[in-house]
């Protein structure tokens, strides 16, 4: 478990299986080691002998949990925003940026399941049961511990978060280079909104990896997205409500060439 919402929101749907409900908490190992934390996982789910392991669809959560299916060899549901007990366990999951579901069935004999943030609504229940882990912090191998966090950087001050911003005006292969985005700053900081980009950009280097939009980046909820020199399919898969406000658009747009 992390700290936040969305983990209350894996546990709501932990919830609906039977048995006691354990916790490992994200940031047992300080600073935080994603394949420490999953050679932890990894022991408490045998020696507890669980039926399923759940965490939030978070960046932690998605990376402890691959690591955990690498390790024990099991398939892992990511993204997830339904999950029914059973064999096999049926999971509906969030696909490419939240613009298409995905109905599936996992067969597992434990099932190892991560709940996209903010599709479900938390409800109270029992707390679980937090595992002592100290002595499998003693145990831990050192090549468990070679990957982690050894800096943070702060985004620069006054910034807006891509994630959280109510306008993002994106970039995309046709701004033709790093400097092309200056007008893309400055649109964005008239509008008080933030700077995004497709992959194609942060692989030419013409931005940083956090400023990429979509799938494999950060996934946005503006209020309003302005897509720039971008291509269809980065348009659309950009943002999930995207598709709706466009066809919002094209409404109005019919609408106002009937003359209403
Ligand atoms: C599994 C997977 C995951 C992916 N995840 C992501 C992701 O998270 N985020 C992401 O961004 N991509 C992702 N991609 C890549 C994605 O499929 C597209 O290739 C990419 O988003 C396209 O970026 P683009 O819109 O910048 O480029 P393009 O699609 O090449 O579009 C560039 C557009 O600019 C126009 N243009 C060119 N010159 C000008 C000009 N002078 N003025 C105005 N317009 C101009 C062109 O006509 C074109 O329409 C993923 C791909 C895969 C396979």
């Amino acid at each position: 478990m992390e700290d936040g919402e969305a983990s209350l929101q894996a546990l709501t749907l932990a919830r609906s299986w039977e048995g006691p409900l354990h916790a490992v908490h994200a940031d047992a190992v300080e600073p935080f080691a994603p394949d420490a934390i999953a050679a932890i996982l990894q022991r408490s789910a045998d020696d507890l002998n669980v039926s399923a392991v759940f965490a939030a669809g978070t960046d932690r959560g998605n990376d402890i949990m691959a690591r955990l299916a690498a390790r024990a060899g099991l398939p892992f549901a990511s993204n997830c925003i339904a999950a029914t007990p059973g064999d096999p366990v049926g999971v509906v999951r969030s696909r490419w940026g939240g613009s298409l579901l995905e109905t599936a069935a996992l067969h597992s004999p434990r099932p190892l399941i991560t709940v996209a943030p903010y599709t479900f609504r938390v409800t109270e229940g029992p707390a679980p049961i937090v595992v002592d882990v100290k002595r499998l912090i003693d145990e831990l191998d050192p090549r468990d511990l070679m990957v982690r966090v050894s800096d943070h950087v702060a985004p620069p001050a006054g910034g807006v978060s891509l994630a959280e911003a109510k306008v993002v005006v994106s970039g995309g292969r046709g701004v033709g280079s790093k400097e092309g985005f200056a007008i893309i700053e400055e649109l964005a900081g008239l509008l008080g909104g933030a700077v995004g980009c497709s992959r194609v950009v942060t692989s030419a280097g013409w931005r940083p990896h956090s400023d990429q939009v979509g799938q494999t980046g950060t996934k946005i909820a503006p209020e309003l997205y302005i897509a720039c020199a971008h291509g269809r399919l980065q348009r659309r898969q950009a943002h999930p409500g995207h598709q709706l406000r466009r066809r919002g658009a094209d409404h109005d747009e019919r609408r106002l060439r009937r003359g209403r």
